[in-house]
């Protein structure tokens, strides 16, 4: 029965898997044939302060338009560009576009007043093989150099996967960014590692909680807990909390009462162009809490 089981759901898979690979040779193929700077774009999705809905921050977020499938999403391509070492360009070409939109935002808002107070920091996604890639610390230097960013101002988003290595060159490499002024968040927090003693031994200024807790926050106490049993453990190690994927209001009020200072979701703002993003440095604040008294948004 197993067997025949087995049969009836190759029957009912294969053509899907069929077309999952050619799918994949052929994003394969235009990745190999890319030449980045005219293949690929990158996207902004603003990072705000829940209580005052202004924009702290953004995060880079790569796409790749392409002729005949529309916008490719990174789900696609990034597993594919990790595995051919791809991700090792397109990722140094992904920070050097950022680096140089914080540098344009510090000078917009500069001309309103007290630029460093205001302008949003960048936030640039780094996968475990970018990140492991003996020249990584180079690029960032190099980054840094060419674009005049503040080092503050550069937010490496690190997954929990990569402390998994347990490895001496992984901390030395993060100390390293770190002494330069560069601060690591860990991304998609809560869906990997088991342990947290990393949280002590790594150099981390941030928490990204996880989507997928964000979506349950409504659901249960359980859940409820668990995304302010995180935000309070953040609080006592000093690092700052964003919830990830915020979509209605609910969520954020929610947050706001369990002390998480930061979000980023649809309810604020999609991930937009960069011309888009310059626009909003200077527009009203985003959310529907807008309006509330504000505390100046520290940095
Ligand atoms: P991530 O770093 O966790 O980024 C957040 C993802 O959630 C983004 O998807 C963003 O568009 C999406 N998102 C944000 N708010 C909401 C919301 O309210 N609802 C929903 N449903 N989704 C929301 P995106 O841009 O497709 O990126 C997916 C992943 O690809 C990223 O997850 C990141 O891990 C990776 N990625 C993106 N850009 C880069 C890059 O330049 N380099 C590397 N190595 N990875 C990247
Ligand atoms: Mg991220
Ligand atoms: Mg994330
Ligand atoms: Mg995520």
């Amino acid at each position: 029965a197993a067997k025949t089981a087995g049969k009836r759901q190759w029957r009912r898979y294969h053509p899907d898997l069929q077309r999952g690979m050619a799918e994949r040779a052929m994003l394969q193929e235009g990745l190999d044939n890319s030449s980045i700077e005219t293949s690929f774009m990158v996207l902004y999705q603003p990072i705000v302060e829940l209580t005052s809905g202004r924009i702290a921050g953004y995060e880079a977020l790569v796409r790749w338009p392409h002729s005949t499938r529309g916008m490719v999403l990174p789900e696609q391509f990034i597993t594919l560009a990790e595995e051919s070492g791809q991700i090792v360009p397109l990722g140094a070409w992904v920070l050097d576009q950022a680096a140089g939109e914080a540098v344009r935002w510090r000078k917009t808002v500069g001309r309103r007043g007290p630029a460093d107070r205001h302008a949003p920091y960048v936030s640039v996604n780094v996968s475990p093989r970018q990140f492991r890639d003996t020249e990584f610390y180079n690029v960032v230097r190099r980054a840094l150099d060419l674009s005049d960013i503040r080092p503050s101002s550069l937010v490496l988003e690190l997954t929990e996967s990569l402390l998994m290595y347990n490895d001496d060159r992984i901390l030395a490499e993060m100390s390293a960014l770190t002494e330069l002024g560069v601060r690591i968040a860990i991304d998609d927090f809560g869906t990997g590692y088991s342990s947290l003693s990393y949280l002590r031994e790594f150099p981390i200024s941030i928490l990204k909680i996880d989507k997928s807790f964000i979506d349950e926050l409504g659901r249960s106490p359980e859940q409820y807990a668990l995304v302010e049993g995180i935000t309070h453990l953040a609080d006592t190690l000093g690092l700052t909390v964003i919830a990830e994927g915020v979509e209605d209001v609910r969520q954020q009020e929610s947050l706001i009462a369990m002390g998480c200072r930061f979000g980023q979701g649809y309810l604020f703002a999609e991930p937009v162009s960069a011309e888009e993003a310059g626009q909003l440095v200077l527009a009203p604040p985003l959310g529907r809490l807008a309006g509330v008294p504000e505390a100046p948004v520290e940095r």
